[in-house]
């Protein structure tokens, strides 16, 4: 499949197969927001589900938290959303699209990087075996000039997004003769900001209370609970601090499926260290959150590191985990060093003291923290982008997802191969067994053939059919999504044989 006709194919497989639907649909859609179906609930609790287990369970000094949506406006100025948090936007005024001026600029520079990668293959093919490509990637004069390109764009970007000069970046549109890809045309406006924070009223009482914002991230939560969670859990630093929960952006460029949207889903973690410490934090978390990634099977080639051209107001030092969607490299996950930002922040606009006492040191400070946040939302497109498959069967199309068994929204059907002779009473036997352990499907409706391939479609890892022999013989015909190979195994052995493939704990002693 080409990388359009794969991104065309998991929105629409999406939708069919009741992952997910664009919201208010019977309405006609609400732009950049997603309701997940019965089979897109599932896999998104098991991702929410391993993510969580694995910060908290896997480390002893990682605690959960739930805290609300709605939080105190101050909140909000004291973490720099109400003045800072904006896109720079610019308009074309042929098609009417808006854009982030940024995105443009970083989806053009990724067109130039396609250029490099294809000269690099081209020159790999030509030298074969004794071709190096740092060598020629620091020497050949038409890769030198594109990356210096590059270079010099984000140059560019970065003092014009620290020193707010939104023209330098309009002028960077122009001089790159950047085009709208609806329009064709450069007929830019300026670029202007945007704030991203929605905003509501918590009483009826109008002008009774300040404007109240839907959370732009979850992390606020965490750290306006930091003492409250360090006491009362009697926390040593280092710790950490995690949760998952919705957050809300206004989003203007919403494209792209549930990459970019206004409602979306975050599971973030802060880890509180000693002040000094956190560079070191910051590579063990960067390492390990992209082990992470490896354990759910994506492929590695199709991960890489990208470092933040521009540091937030707040960070000593930023990377991006990202993936090579369909339609090319974007941001899944954030690995941040927040230093004590946040925390003294708080201080200052609540006028309470948010600080650790080290016992051993015999003194308080302000902790630092190291922040990786990944959206749930992203996880899932990742994680579709990556199982969706397209296989010849004896001539024939097979459509499968080919997810990591503990992800799977079903773990095994029962079928009973036709609809009489007791052996539906059977399935229903079986499916009552198992039903406490694992999230089983029982169908007797339509052909076998037809009730494995909507089994392969949303990544179900075992069919179980039960037929005539299985009455005398107590055994049934177990079937394996990705090999289609088939075997006969004891009703009993069953539950063993599901558990040892889909529990969480074989991905998470991979880690
Ligand atoms: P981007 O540059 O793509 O807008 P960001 O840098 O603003 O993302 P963060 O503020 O670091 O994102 O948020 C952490 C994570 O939350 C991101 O890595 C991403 O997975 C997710 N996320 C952010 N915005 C959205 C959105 N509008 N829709 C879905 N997921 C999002």
């Amino acid at each position: 499949m080409s990388d359009n006709n794969l991104f065309e194919k998991i929105i629409s497989h999406a939708k069919e197969y009741g992952f997910v639907f664009p919201s208010s649909d019977i309405y006609g859609g609400l732009a950049a927001v997603y309701d997940y179906g019965q089979n897109g609930v599932e896999l998104r609790n098991n991702l929410r589900q391993f993510w969580y287990l694995s910060m908290t369970r896997l480390h002893a000094n990682i605690v959960g938290l739930d805290s609300s949506i709605f939080m105190h406006p101050k909140i909000w100025k004291a973490s720099g959303h109400v003045d800072g948090f904006n896109d720079p936007m610019i308009d074309n005024k042929d098609s009417k699209k808006r854009y982030r001026a940024d995105v443009l600029i970083e989806e053009h520079q990724e067109k130039i990087r396609q250029k490099i990668a294809k000269e690099v293959t081209k020159a790999a093919t030509r030298f074969g075996d004794s071709f190096d490509e740092t060598q020629f990637r620091q020497t050949n004069p038409r890769v030198m000039e594109y990356q210096e390109r590059i270079d010099t764009m984000n140059g560019i970007l970065k003092t014009a997004l620290e020193s707010g000069d939104l023209n330098q970046i309009k002028e960077l549109i122009e001089s790159e003769g950047i085009v709208c890809p609806i329009s064709g045309s450069k007929n830019w406006t300026d670029v202007r900001q945007f704030n991203l924070m929605y905003s509501t009223q918590m009483n009826a009482l109008e002008g009774a209370d300040e404007d109240l914002y839907l959370r732009p991230e979850t992390a606020q939560g965490i750290f306006v609970n930091f003492l409250n969670v360090q006491k009362t859990g009697r926390m040593k630093l280092p710790f950490g601090i995690a949760q998952t929960g919705k957050a809300f952006r206004n989003e203007i460029v919403a494209r792209q499926f549930i990459m970019r949207m206004k409602e979306f889903e975050q599971m973030e973690m802060q880890f509180f260290c000693k002040p000094g410490t956190e560079l070191q934090w910051y590579e063990y978390w960067k390492q390990w959150r992209m082990r992470w990634h490896g354990v759910l099977g994506t492929d590695e080639k199709k991960l890489r590191f990208h470092d933040h051209v521009k540091l937030a107001h707040y960070a000593n030092a930023a990377v991006d985990i990202e993936y090579d969607f369909p339609f090319g490299f974007k941001e899944v996950e954030g690995i941040h060093s927040r230093t004590d930002f946040d925390l003294s922040q708080h201080e200052q606009f609540s006028g309470k003291k948010l600080r650790y006492f080290d016992a051993e040191a015999n003194e308080s400070y302000i902790p630092y923290v190291v922040e990786t946040s990944i959206g749930l939302d992203r996880l899932f497109l990742v994680v579709m982008s990556e199982a969706l498959q397209e296989e010849e069967v004896n001539g024939d199309t097979r459509t499968v997802l080919k997810l990591p068994p503990a992800l799977a929204p079903i773990k095994c059907a029962i079928l009973p191969l036709v609809k009489k002779d007791g052996l539906p009473e059977l399935a229903e036997k079986i499916y009552e067994a198992l039903r406490f352990d694992f999230n089983t499907f029982i169908e007797d409706k339509d052909s076998i053939g037809k009730r494995y391939r909507r089994m392969d479609a949303i990544g179900t890892p075992f069919c179980v059919t039960v037929d005539h022999d299985s009455l005398t013989q107590g055994d049934v015909t177990i079937r394996y999504r990705d090999t289609m190979e088939q075997e006969r195994v004891p009703i009993d052995s069953l539950r063993e044989i599901i558990e040892a493939a889909t529990s969480m704990k074989t991905l998470l002693k991979q880690i």
